[in-house]
């Protein structure tokens, strides 16, 4: 991730740390995401046993990571630091 926006030289790190927040933001996209996933094959599968349901939700979360990271860190920012895009800027 940039340190500074390209475009506006906006500093995206307020504070050592700022970030952490965004942790439980991609846990909360991750666990919808799972929630979702195991809906799914409960419901379309036929409740597989439990392997299937690891089998894949696990690489389905390892294949969102890094939308995921990237996604949470926006929102973040966006929701928390109050970051608004202004193209009149
Ligand atoms: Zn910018």
């Amino acid at each position: 991730m940039y340190e500074f926006c390209p475009h506006c030289g906006l500093k995206y790190e307020v504070e050592p740390g700022y970030f952490y927040g965004a942790m439980f933001v991609s846990y909360a996209i991750s666990g919808g995401v799972a929630l979702v996933l195991g809906f799914i094959l409960f419901y379309l599968a036929g409740d597989p046993g439990g392997w299937v349901y690891v089998a894949v939700i696990a690489p389905a979360m390892v294949l969102i990571a890094p939308v995921n990271f990237r996604f949470s860190r926006v929102l973040w920012l966006h929701y928390v630091a109050g970051i608004k895009y202004q193209p009149e800027l």
